[in-house]
């Protein structure tokens, strides 16, 4: 299990809760986790709060962690992340005071003392780590934090022994690893995660990777990890643009160069995605981290063949790494359990209820299935011809195929617990008589504009166009910036099966080589132009920024293709008709049209509930965006209390 930020290293119950979250893991069959990031010094910390690793008070607190991953079966090593210039607080530092494009800190430049006692702090570190009983620790080299800034030319300007050559600049993480060998003696696990692609301008190139590897393996790492661009690139590496495996060929560059195992990792989600990459040579060993927030047991169920039982990661990020960029602890949208393994029980239940759950969406799904697994008679009705509800619409996005999985594995988890489902019925109240609990998960509806022409025949709605059932010109407007907006237009800009959706196709998408020899593995000529297939113009009544409500991690990537495809983008719009001229609206006080074949409507939804009953939940509860993370959490909340 890979490392990921869970939002717990720096509160105060947090060890607890790390505990109980590694330990569910372990006992899920991962082999050797890896904790989230503590800094081993004060100046290494990611955040404004405290998540560092760094005194015997801090190992002391750690000691209930490995303890519990070791009862399971497990293994687990700290680590030892250096933020650098990502740090988001103002006593940041790096090779040299040049200020991150992601980060409105600047940061000091280390001297040369300063650098002789951040390697110590690691080893130092590193000595605690195993006297609090971790099996090893993971040394950060990786996805753009302190030791990259060392290794490229883009970040280190020094003139002394730290820069220049790159003999210069690998001497920091080498030098690290050295020293963490020499405190830790032989016996102890250092993985060095190493940055396999770095997607950044002025970053290592194929060839000087696998000379960093070598001089790493030199000096005394165990394990090889792999990680994949900075923070700062602007190429996605695990959101959903990503095809499945996307980078396990850049791993397998430095399996070849190296005699210790290594590891591949980002977006590996399926278990035979998993054994292909080690039976092809690309890899020793997978790491998966997101995957194993969405099922704790994957191991267990790979290892068992029950690849239908495996909850697959849909890598939306929006309830784990967008959690964690806004400061609070990482969840999971198709497991809400994650992250609240000491508040989130399902008891077996002690009397046996007969329920009804209305809507086979998220909310729905999430409660039927938990509930019947307590061991409640669950009938679950679906107005429609299969279940999923809105995730039905997202699974035609381009990129977000992964949602099909969620509706497959949720199906598999009702028949298994023996939830009865009537498809094609949306039951009358007297249908509901006869059950002890009635759950309203009847979903949303979208919601109509006020708008004169609202009823023209070139106006059609996003549940129309998603479901494929409208026809749409050449020429569109879309109404409504929202993430649905947002997946309408991407879905019709790529419908014509121009979505990068294999690697070789991802990688000429957005500029990457495989040429060893290329700086930051980054094409010539960068991310290429894309012949716009569509006039498109999208608008809304708001004055706030374009794409404000999409995730932390993923929205630029999706504001990112939409400038590549042309697409205009008109804000504080004050809508006045639609008729065959197009879309009429007042910008700035100035009156224009803004000629469309097709208007979507893209304008919010509404709660849809039919009916009444004691537990609504999801949109039938509150419609805002199409918010699968509420829906879920409310239907597996619902299901622990009933
Ligand atoms: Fe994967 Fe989304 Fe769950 Fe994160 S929230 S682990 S990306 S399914």
């Amino acid at each position: 299990m890979g490392s990921m930020h869970t939002g717990f290293e720096s509160r105060p119950d947090g060890v607890e809760r790390l505990a109980a979250f590694y330990a569910e893991r372990a006992r899920g069959g991962a082999a050797l986790i890896v904790t989230g990031g503590f800094s081993p010094n004060d100046a290494g910390n990611l955040g404004p709060h405290r998540a560092q690793f760094s005194t015997a008070e801090d190992r002391e607190r750690h000691r209930p962690i490995p303890a519990a991953v070791h009862a399971e079966g497990g293994r687990i090593a700290l680590q030892l992340l250096h933020s650098g210039r990502y740090g988001f607080h103002d006593r940041i530092v790096a090779p040299s005071p040049l200020k991150a494009p992601i980060n409105a800190h600047v940061p000091r430049e280390l001297s040369a003392a300063e650098i002789e006692q951040t390697i110590d702090d690691f080893a130092r570190a590193a000595t605690l780590a195993r006297e609090a009983g971790y099996d090893g620790v993971e040394i950060m080299g990786s996805e753009g934090y302190l030791v990259s800034q060392f290794l490229a030319g883009r970040t280190n300007r020094r003139a002394d022994e730290w820069g220049g050559p790159l003999a210069n600049r690998m001497r920091f993480p080498a030098e690290i690893v050295r020293r963490t060998r020499a405190a830790t003696g032989p016996d102890f696990l250092i993985v060095y995660r190493i940055s396999a692609l770095e997607l950044v301008e002025g970053g290592l190139s194929g060839e000087e990777t696998a000379a960093l590897a070598c001089a790493v393996e030199a000096a005394g790492a165990t394990l090889l990890n792999t990680g994949i661009g900075w923070h700062e690139a602007r190429i996605p590496t695990i959101a959903q643009a990503v095809p499945r495996g996307a980078f396990a060929w850049a791993t397998r560059r430095l399996k070849q160069a190296v005699r210790i195992p290594v590891i591949a990792s980002n977006r590996i989600n399926a278990p035979e995605l998993a054994e292909e990459i080690v039976a092809r040579g690309d890899a020793d060993l997978v790491s998966l981290a997101r995957a194993m927030l969405s099922d704790p047991q994957f191991a267990a169920k790979a290892r068992s063949g029950d690849r239908a039982g495996i909850n697959v990661c849909i890598a939306c990020n929006q309830a784990c790494l967008d959690h964690y960029f806004i400061g609070e602890p990482v969840s999971c949208v198709v497991n809400p359990r994650a992250g609240r393994e000491t508040k989130l029980f399902f008891a077996r239940a002690t009397t046996r209820k007969r329920i009804a759950v209305i809507g086979g969406g998220p909310a729905g799904l999430a409660c039927a299935a938990n509930a019947a697994e307590r061991g409640h008679a669950v009938t679950l009705y679906e107005k429609a011809a299969g279940l999923g509800g809105q995730f039905n619409l997202a699974k035609r996005v381009p990129g977000k195929q992964e949602f099909g999985e969620s509706i497959a594995y949720y199906e598999e988890r009702l028949k298994r617990a023996g939830v009865e489902v009537l498809l094609n019925q949306a039951p009358q109240p007297s249908d509901l008589e006869a059950f002890d609990e009635t759950v309203i998960a009847t979903g949303i509806a979208p919601r109509l504009p006020a708008i004169a022409g609202v009823g023209h025949s070139k106006v059609v709605s996003y549940v129309d166009v998603l479901a494929g059932r409208a026809s749409v010109g050449r020429e569109v407007v879309i109404l409504g910036m929202g993430g649905i907006g947002f997946d309408v237009a991407l879905y019709l800009l790529e419908r014509d099966g121009r979505a990068p959706l294999e690697p070789a196709a991802f990688e000429a998408h957005w500029g990457i080589t495989r040429d060893p020899k290329a700086p930051g593995g980054l094409a010539p000529g960068g991310i290429p132009a894309l012949a716009p297939g569509l006039r498109l113009t999208m608008m809304k009544r708001s004055a706030t920024p374009f794409g404000h409500t999409l995730g932390r991690t993923t929205g630029w990537v999706h504001r990112a293709e939409l400038a590549r495809h042309g697409v205009r983008m008109m804000k504080s719009v004050e809508y006045l008709k639609i008729d065959d001229a197009g879309v009429h609206v007042r910008l700035e006080g100035n009156a224009l049209v803004v000629p469309a074949d097709t208007v979507v409507l893209c304008t919010g939804q509404l709660p849809h509930r039919p009916l009444e009953g004691r537990h609504v939940i999801g949109g039938a509860r509150e419609a805002g965006e199409l918010d699968a993370k509420r829906a879920m959490l409310e239907g597996a909340q619902l299901a622990a209390r009933l």
